[in-house]
């Protein structure tokens, strides 16, 4: 069990408790009491100073508590830290970034740097710049949001110097001077992990370190919870891909049949307002009895879905009715959200609608849409579930120097290595607009050859292709389930609500969630 305290209103207090929630269960959760009665695990969003009595006895006590954000006054101590000050302010220069230029990328000057340390290993990035761009001021294809220096819940929080605690990861940046990212400090029989940022890394691949230390680390002599993973059991990696129709539907044809060569599933997201022409019906007909999905992307494709809840409701509904209308026996679910816009009122107004989830998040808006794990949004009760992916598979992606895919290449593997359910996706081409692929051809080469180095990379691994409801469904069910631990035994509510098997990570080993009452 995970005790939750939290500053009351802090504005990152939703967003960490999401992305928690995502990973080990509303099961294992609680928020914290108010008197004695600790959990042996513990995690504090900007704790005040009065918390670190709180702090220091779980830690003297043998447990584990996760700091995120400033630690104010005593609370620095029991972090291993001193010298908590504000962030000097070179470093809101340091954490911006231009546009990426076609073909190219770009990247702050500001950067986070994980040093050799067994817990510091489980981030898939040796460095990673504060924020980058793969296609102009909007996306970043290498799956972690932005660290901002703004002092908001999204910014690094503070100066400080470890004093005591081990460092793993330092920010750095020409002209500044560095300062600890992630520490561990663990001067007796418990462990304190701080991350300088009021979310810690709830939207970044490197949450894979924060599921680490609560799952796994230390689990000889620390407490353990146990940690749902994203990939199903029994498979080294899932990939979903799909096409976001803003125009010709039809157009996608020559890559539907790659993939259908390949005997992989094909996903199309289909914004409605189209030339309503018969060569659109009859590719998406065959793309479900190829076993792939059909979504919505709307009416109109309006930013923000059109700017409230009843215009959302509105593109939703109107874009349902015209799939169902048109292709026989289609139900439609899932959507993905037009510019990857998520505001507030986007869940509750799409189950309105009927849907159960939606594809969303990006680098560029909604950063509590584009969180490591697929799940239920930050402080929403609708239960639509959402998944981002972020990697876009497109010409002006595709680089100009060096190998031309390696970026992709990189997001695919730390997609994986993090053990995230990997999603990509590209466009039709239209006669307005293609992407900077250029030719047909040009796309199916580049396309075959990401193919062809998925295969190589997982050949003799089990690698698990999805269409996007699956994932969405998998995803919901994964949202859906309840882990509690009940005398040292994983008891799992849910589990035989999925179409395969939960892996459960927990005290150094990976195993298949039991089904409901069995131990
Ligand atoms: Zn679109």
């Amino acid at each position: 069990m995970i005790d939750f305290h939290i500053r009351t209103g802090h504005p990152a207090g939703p967003i960490v408790e999401a992305a928690l929630e995502r990973s080990v269960t509303a099961g294992q959760m609680r928020p914290a009491p108010s008197g004695p009665g600790d959990a042996a695990i513990a995690v504090f969003v900007e704790p005040a100073s009065g918390d670190a009595e709180t702090i220091g006895r779980i830690a003297a006590g043998g447990g584990k508590v996760l700091v995120l954000g400033r630690p104010e006054g005593e609370v620095a101590a029991r972090c291993g830290l001193r010298d908590v000050k504000a962030l000097p302010a070179d470093w809101a220069d340091a954490a911006r970034c231009a546009p990426a230029p076609l073909r190219g990328t770009s990247r702050s000057a500001a950067s986070v740097r994980w040093l050799a340390h067994p817990l510091a290993a489980h981030s898939p990035f040796e460095t990673r710049p504060f924020l980058r761009f793969d296609y102009a001021d909007e996306w970043n294809n290498l799956g972690y949001g932005r660290i901002t220096a703004d002092g908001g819940q999204w910014s690094i929080a503070c100066g400080a110097t470890a004093d005591g605690a081990t460092v793993l990861a330092m920010a750095e940046a020409s002209g500044c001077e560095p300062v600890p990212m992630v520490t561990l400090f663990e001067p007796g029989a418990g462990s304190v992990l701080w991350w300088n940022r009021a979310v810690g890394p709830v939207d970044s691949a490197e949450w894979a370190v924060v599921e680490a230390f609560l799952a796994d680390w230390r689990h000889e002599d620390r407490p353990c919870v146990p940690v749902v993973r994203e990939v199903p059991f029994g498979h080294d990696c899932a990939i979903t891909m799909r096409l976001d129709c803003d125009e010709d539907i039809a157009s996608a044809r020559p890559l539907f049949e790659l993939y259908r060569e390949r005997g992989l599933p094909f996903s199309v997201a289909i914004k409605t307002e189209q030339e309503d022409r018969p060569d659109h019906i009859e590719l998406l007909h065959e793309i479900l009895a190829e076993d792939g999905a059909v979504l919505s992307h709307s009416v109109t494709h309006a930013p923000r879905w059109g700017g409230s809840a009843e215009a959302c409701l509105r593109e939703a509904r109107g874009s349902v009715e015209w799939l169902e209308q048109r292709v026989e026996g289609l139900k439609v679910r899932h959507a993905v959200s037009p510019f990857h816009q998520n505001p507030p009122y986007v869940p509750a107004a799409l189950a309105e609608a009927g849907l159960e989830g939606f594809v969303g998040g990006i680098v560029a808006n909604d950063p509590e849409a584009l969180l490591a794990r697929g799940g239920r949004l930050p402080g929403d009760a609708s239960g639509v579930v959402s998944h981002s992916q972020q990697c876009m598979l497109h010409g002006d992606c595709v680089l100009e120097e060096g190998d031309r895919l390696a970026v992709t290449k990189a997001a695919f593997r730390a997609a994986t290595a993090s053990g995230a359910l990997f999603g990509f996706l590209d466009h039709p081409f239209s006669p307005r607009y293609d992407y900077g692929w250029g030719s047909e051809a040009h796309r199916l080469d580049v396309h075959a050859e990401f193919l062809d180095f998925i295969a190589q990379e997982t050949e003799g691994g089990a690698v698990l292709w999805l269409n996007e409801d699956q994932v969405l469904d998998w995803i919901g069910a994964k949202a859906r389930l309840r882990v509690t631990l009940q005398d040292g035994r994983i008891v799992a509510e849910g589990a035989d609500r999925a179409a395969w098997p939960f892996a459960i990570r927990w005290r150094g080993r990976t195993e298949a969630l039991p089904a409901r009452g069995e131990g």
